[in-house]
């Protein structure tokens, strides 16, 4: 029996994960590290240090560029230094140990990873699992990225609150998911694409990343930072930062900090006009009311109306969907160049919300938009497989019990296929 873990509201000292060794092999990780830690550590593994900033580029070129999956391949080192890189280090991505496609052609890929040893994975067990989502439309390819395992924040509506197992995800599991969805599609030179589901029709098929999975970024902010660096640098992933969304639900000291040293779009998932029912939806509103967090979204950097920022709110029925709660919403952000993202509810299990009609979603959206805002309604993807906004929980517990078998369990041709 597990220990329930009381992790307050705003707590954002988390034990941070073990030091990326691979458990199965003890050797170090190499993905993940920024070229500085790399740099050390291949120094420490011997290699001669006038060669370290080229050995540094080429495997980050072999890693990121060409998705190699382990050293012998890279023939353009020495057999030599590819040994030494070999006795020293690993490629490995986290394991996937389910994979589901939705009708709607969206992915979801159960990623597990060690525990940290501490009392926020449970003892004596040394796994943690959590998931990733990708999100195939006609002209682009969304990948939700999870920051943490489970969230410290209960916002009321969201099943991934009611996750107790929860620890940041370190830099290597974060790129680790990028990694794990490109080998899954087929999106590395001369691989061939998958066959499965539906795939945009564009030359990249992963073209964004939003941090929108399990956890509340910002508490994991150092991790999220090194790997989003990985995922915006030319020689390493080479997103465009205006193709990389953090979503937060309002760590306001931490928002303009992100902006600064990362340059990457911001999302904020609002989700009430007033305090009195934000520090109800949203607890942490209670630590930073509206006021302070749209205040912080005003110094966000080279904010304008090319680079707005888009306030999330999710449609809960008889909650905050009625007409004056849209004019409120106007009203609220009025000066701040904006976009309004409406997210129907995504229902789960016991969660006592209900998505409102499609009318009122509509009238909601109209009075917005005739106020000058783009008001989208995010079509909601993946709903049958829970891969939907806040239908992420991984679950951990159960799938620890299938794991003490898991070389059996796991399902090798196991793309369950929902009809
Ligand atoms: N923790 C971060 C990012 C992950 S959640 C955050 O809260 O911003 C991504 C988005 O999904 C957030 O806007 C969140 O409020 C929303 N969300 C959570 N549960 C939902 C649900 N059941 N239905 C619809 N959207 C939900
Ligand atoms: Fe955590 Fe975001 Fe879910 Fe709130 S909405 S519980 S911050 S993941």
């Amino acid at each position: 029996m597990k220990t329930q873990i009381n992790i307050a509201c705003g707590n954002s000292s988390l034990h941070n994960p073990p030091e990326s060794i691979d458990p199965n092999s003890r050797k170090r990780k190499l993905i993940g590290l920024p070229r500085e830690m790399m740099k050390e550590e291949l120094a420490k593994a011997g290699l001669p240090l006038e060669q370290i900033n080229m050995r540094v580029a080429q495997l980050w070129n072999w890693i990121y560029v060409r998705g190699a999956t382990g050293f012998p391949e890279m023939m353009s080192l020495s057999k030599t230094v590819r040994s030494t890189l070999n006795q020293h280090f690993t490629l490995t991505r986290p394991e996937i140990v389910n994979r589901q496609i939705s009708t709607d052609g969206t992915r979801k890929w159960l990623l597990r990873t060690q525990g940290d040893g501490t009392e926020n994975s449970s003892p004596g067990d040394p796994f943690v699992d959590f998931e990733c989502v990708f999100i195939p439309e006609a002209k682009r390819g969304t990948l939700c990225l999870s920051s943490q395992v489970g969230c410290t924040l209960n916002c009321s509506f969201c099943y991934t609150g009611t996750q107790r197992l929860v620890r940041n995800l370190t830099s290597a599991e974060i790129v680790g998911q990028i990694m794990v969805a490109r080998d899954e599609i087929g999106e590395w030179p001369g691989v061939p694409r998958t066959t499965e589901g539906p795939l945009p029709d564009t030359e990249r098929m992963i073209t964004n990343i939003v941090l929108m999975g399990m956890g509340e970024p910002l508490y994991n902010f150092e991790n999220t930072q090194t790997a989003m660096n990985i995922a915006a640098d030319n020689a390493g992933l080479n997103f465009s930062k205006r193709r990389i969304t953090l979503s937060t639900s309002g760590v306001a000291p931490k928002i303009p900090l992100w902006g600064a040293e990362t340059d990457s779009m911001l999302a904020i998932s609002l989700h009430a006009t007033r305090d009195s029912l934000r520090d109800i939806l949203v607890p942490i509103n209670k630590k930073y009311p509206i006021e302070t967090l749209l205040a912080a979204c005003r110094s966000y950097p080279g904010l304008g109306n090319a680079r707005r920022i888009t306030f999330e709110y999710v449609m809960l029925k008889d909650v905050n969907d009625s007409d004056e709660d849209a004019k409120a919403l106007v009203k609220l952000l009025a000066g701040i160049p904006a976009k309004i993202n409406l997210i129907p509810f995504n229902s789960w299990p016991g969660s006592g919300y209900d998505c409102p009609q499609s009318e009122r979603i509509e009238k909601f959206a109209q009075i917005i938009n005739k106020a000058g805002y783009a008001s989208p309604v995010r079509a909601p993807r993946g709903r049958d497989i829970m891969a939907a906004c806040g239908q992420l929980k991984s679950e951990s517990e159960k799938s620890h019990n299938r794991n003490h078998k898991k070389h059996e369990s796991i399902p090798e041709s196991g793309k369950e296929q929902q009809q």
